[in-house]
């Protein structure tokens, strides 16, 4: 096998807030594939970066009080532990806001220019008079120009489903300040992607066999041969101050290059900077790697179209994707998660409290395939896979069968000579297929295959009797054949599984069979001369490590006690409760709250406090359980008005998630008081 130089990278996180659950789904599948290869003996450069430019952020930093550098640089700082606790193995973590990436993205925007494939050209665009700046659609609300449906979105009506440009809306306002919007000319520089050099050359790109997958293929030729209104459009990549983002070089005028320029170039940005930290030559590596991406279906798009087209035409030293592989999303017990409202499991929370990271990198891989599905996290079902699987049937192997060979035969494994042992025999012959399903990303059929395995070395094992054999002094050999066999096969399953679970795969190379290197793929064969006495491998997951998983917010837990209790504990407490520290302007400008009406609320069965509301928030739909239940009946609710935290990170509590919290008041008594606000204010109107 010839070796490969691989050039690996993951879709870069936008720099405004921790990873969630999505983010490690799609490193542990990059990194589980790369680990493979690595074993293999290629050689990979896996990197990654921060997506740090564009307006959310700028808006983030200044809602926060700090400068977009600050906020971007606060969230790196606690990239390296997250990835780290997971057991990620990126070669190189960096940002968009590099020198790097600058340098890159002015580079092939002038390639670009230079290929004639840059157009300038003026615009009209909403603008904000009060705040000073452009409005991307989703700052801008207004009625639906179709069927004029209060206060949607710039780009889509959520009633009537129809898509118009934000200059369409009907009684227009800025989200940002409310102010109405003007319209207003500003000169943009577009990719023309509609050229027919572009069209013929993404069109050879996307049939090459193996560079996609089928269902890829046919989402990107459906957009790359649309027709009318659903045609490729040219693609407008720059955009005017303020902006957090990159110079457009070369003009006078200040202007910047749309993050989305600006965000994949970051994977070569990446690149580079571990090429200088490693003294090699970029463009020679770039030259000689295959590049590979691994990406959600959400940005199929910008990677099968964009990227690809914008590599062709910048030139040498430049190199088109040679593979983009696409997975879904993971949800939680069938809930969606979505990118914008965060996710139902914190992967901060995951480690805080202790749990293994191998167990959620096993889970994950064995919900894992080639092709762009979604899978689901349920926690039952993560509780059977972890407990039932990998530990009582891989690891049970290794704890059966050691403390024989410990005890009786002094650590020693019996010589098989030139025999196959059988269990260890069935191990191995399946290492093609074990091969060949790591390198398509078929994991879910690799944890199958290995657990069908270690089934069949328990069966034998069970089979062999040694507990029988051990009471008895002629059959000694055959006890120690048994376990060694076992134990032999238990070392080429962990090979097998070296990729999947990086620790427990080290700690029995080193711990148990005393081999300090790290596996390789070949070590499925090696069939080591001793034991060292077996240590505990992995525990059981336990249900309140679940329960601590998805436990609620201390503050959403405080509001599900019962106003009795909550006022007892008060009176024993101090008669008056003290007001809180102070804060600053910039502490409370965090908290988004919200005028939101209540269109539905009903009880939640098995849960005597709380209610379950739906709330409306001028467009935007939220699900709340609140523990108001003892202080409300649910069907007094509907209708009516309040206040909610909007920008709550979501909980996923027993009942499904939780995307808020609405305000109540309560006192030393019993007795919990919805806020309602004054007559006028609308769901969605900001509180502050
Ligand atoms: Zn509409």
């Amino acid at each position: 096998m010839s070796r490969r130089r691989l050039f690996v990278t993951t879709a870069l996180p936008y720099a405004n807030g921790a990873f969630h659950i999505g983010h490690i789904m799609e490193y542990v599948q990059a990194d589980i594939w790369v680990r493979f290869q690595r074993m293999c003996g290629h050689e990979v450069h896996f990197v990654g970066a921060d997506d740090a430019h564009g307006a959310p952020n700028m808006l983030k930093a200044e809602a926060e009080g700090v400068t977009p550098e600050q906020l971007v640089a606060r969230i790196a700082a606690e990239r390296p532990a997250h990835l780290r606790g997971f057991h990620l193995g990126f070669d190189n973590w960096h940002s968009t806001h590099s020198p790097e990436n600058t340098e890159l993205s002015q580079d092939i925007f002038r390639r670009l220019v230079a290929a004639g494939l840059i157009d300038r050209r003026a615009i009209e665009q909403l603008y904000d008079p009060v705040k000073g700046m452009f409005l991307a659609d989703r700052y801008v609300r207004g009625e639906c120009p179709n069927c004029g449906a209060p206060d949607q979105y710039g780009d889509a009506c959520e009633n009537c489903s129809s898509v118009y440009a934000a200059t369409a809306l009907k009684n227009p306002r800025s989200t940002l300040s409310g102010a109405t919007p003007v319209l207003r000319s500003s000169d943009h520089f577009f990719f023309r992607l509609s050229d027919p050099r572009c069209v013929g050359f993404l069109k050879q790109w996307l049939q090459t066999p193996g560079r996609l997958q089928p269902q890829v293929v046919n989402k990107a030729r459906e957009w790359l041969e649309g027709a009318g209104d659903k045609a490729l459009g040219d693609w407008d990549i720059s955009r005017d101050p303020p902006y957090f983002g990159i110079r457009v070089p070369d003009i006078a005028e200040e202007k910047y290059l749309y993050v989305w320029l600006d965000a994949p170039i970051g994977y070569l940005a990446s690149l580079k900077n571990y090429c200088a930290k490693k003294g090699l030559d970029f463009a020679a590596t770039l030259n000689a790697s295959e590049q590979i991406h691994f990406i959600g279906k959400d940005i199929i798009y910008f990677h099968t179209l964009f990227w690809p087209a914008m590599l062709k035409f910048a030139g040498a030293p430049y190199k088109v994707p040679d593979r983009v592989y696409v997975h879904g999303f993971i949800g939680v017990s069938g809930e969606k998660m979505s990118k914008s409202r965060g996710t139902g499991i914190s992967p901060q929370r995951y480690l805080d409290i202790g749990m293994n990271p191998d167990w959620l990198r096993y889970y994950i891989a064995a919900k894992l395939n080639a092709a762009v599905e979604d899978i689901d996290f349920n926690p039952d079902d993560f509780l059977a896979r972890v407990n039932s699987d990998l530990v009582g049937k891989y690891v049970n192997i290794a704890s059966r069968a050691a403390g024989f060979v410990s005890k009786q035969f002094g650590g020693r494994l019996y010589d098989f000579g030139d025999e196959s042992p059988p269990s260890w025999g069935l191990v191995v012959a399946q290492d093609d297929s074990i091969a060949e399903g790591y390198e398509s990303r078929e994991f879910g059929r690799v944890v199958r295959e290995v657990m069908a395995l270690a089934d069949r070395v328990n069966q034998r094992f069970d089979e062999a009797k040694p507990w029988d054999l051990a009471k008895d002094p002629s059959r000694r050999d055959d006890l120690h054949r048994a376990c060694s066999d076992a134990l032999l096969a238990f070392f080429a399953l962990s090979v097998y599984l070296a990729p999947i679970l990086p620790a427990t795969a080290r700690r029995v190379a080193r711990e148990l069979f005393g081999l300090e290197r790290e596996l390789t793929f070949d070590d499925r064969r090696l069939r080591p001369a001793r034991i060292a006495p077996f240590k505990h491998l992995l525990t059981r997951v336990e249900e309140k490590q679940l329960d601590a998983l998805f436990e609620l917010l201390p503050a959403a837990a405080e509001a599900t006690r019962s106003p009795q209790t909550h006022a007892e504990h008060q009176q024993h407490a101090a008669r008056e409760q003290a007001v809180s520290d102070v804060i600053t302007i910039e502490d409370f400008a965090k908290l988004d709250l919200r005028i939101a009406r209540i269109v539905a609320a009903e009880a939640v069965e098995g849960a005597d406090k709380l209610v379950k509301l739906t709330l409306d928030l001028g467009g935007e739909t939220r699900t709340v359980f609140a523990g108001i239940k003892a202080a409300y009946a649910p069907e007094a609710l509907t209708g009516r008005l309040t206040v909610m935290v909007a920008n709550l990170a979501p909980r996923k509590m027993r009942f499904g998630v939780s995307e808020g919290m609405i305000l109540a008041a309560s006192g030393d008594g019993p007795g919990i008081h919805l806020i309602a606000p004054d007559e006028g204010a609308q769901p969605g109107m900001r509180v502050k």
